[in-house]
């Protein structure tokens, strides 16, 4: 048994134990740091990564009521302009106490805890929807998204959530928001089937590696996996971050380099 008790389990590391188990070892058990920013010099996944990291951080402080103009006056990089007039045409004003914004959502699962970030939860008409921003410069295809563990992970935890307030999970829905790509969001309703398959699946997965010893948590052999892991230098699988341009769902600069927005 490596982890503690106080174990949190979240899409990210569950994910990361599903793209390479040894990632989730050198991450969760180890607690070993980022040694690929400098190691070399800042590459695209980076700066997309930060561009990500603000734009995150302007919807934070839009929602907490500070005016558009005022937000908009900081800006300076034509990227994140851009997203950010894309965000403002969503005319987003949900009323006080009916949404909530970066809030982390807990619940007690299979002996641990699991954990979900909701980058911006609106509740109206007894429908709870969430919002995930995502800043990747490539939208991976809708059935990638939803086999992430972030399609089962949030809207299982937010409707086990709100069972106690006779909210059932046909009523809660996901859309995943591009800023880049403002006009197609990718949505999808969840349902009781499907928080049941979920549950079955998130429980397999965490007595799996709960049950695991340290030699078991074995590199993966998916090489495509490596492209955008922060460990990359120290397993000798290659040095430099991959690029935009090798598409697919390893892209997508919340995710790059495997950064927990979940554990912040
Ligand atoms: S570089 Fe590859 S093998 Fe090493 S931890 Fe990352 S994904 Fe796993």
């Amino acid at each position: 048994m490596l982890l503690p008790d106080s174990f949190v389990f979240t899409q990210q590391n569950l994910q990361d134990y599903k793209d390479c188990a040894y990632r989730f070892y050198l991450k969760e058990i180890l607690k070993l740091d980022w040694p690929a920013v400098e190691s070399e010099p800042i590459r695209e996944q980076e700066v997309l990564m930060l561009l990500g990291t603000r734009f995150h951080l302007l919807c934070q402080q839009y929602f907490s009521g500070i005016p558009a103009d005022v937000l908009s006056a900081q800006i300076t990089q034509p990227e994140l302009i851009e997203w950010w007039q894309n965000f403002l045409k969503l005319d987003l004003h949900p009323a006080p106490g009916n949404f909530s914004v970066e809030k982390l959502n807990s619940i007690p699962f299979a002996g641990y805890r699991l954990a979900a970030k909701i980058d911006l939860l609106l509740k109206s008409d007894g429908k709870l929807t969430l919002y995930d921003w995502k800043t990747s410069q490539h939208q991976p295809k809708r059935q990638t998204l939803l086999s992430r563990m972030q399609s089962k992970v949030y809207p299982y935890v937010i409707s086990a959530l709100s069972a106690n307030q006779n909210i059932l999970p046909e009523s809660v829905e996901m859309v995943y928001w591009y800023p880049a790509f403002p006009k197609s969001p990718v949505s999808f309703a969840y349902s009781s089937a499907q928080k049941e398959a979920d549950q079955t699946e998130i429980e397999l997965l965490i007595n799996e590696i709960a049950s695991k010893e340290k030699e078991a948590f074995r590199k993966t052999d998916n090489l495509k996996a490596c492209n955008f892991c922060r460990f990359r230098s120290l397993c000798d699988r290659g040095k430099e971050a991959g690029t935009s341009d090798m598409a697919d769902e390893q892209v997508d600069s919340d995710d790059a380099f495997n950064f927990d927005f979940d554990a912040i």
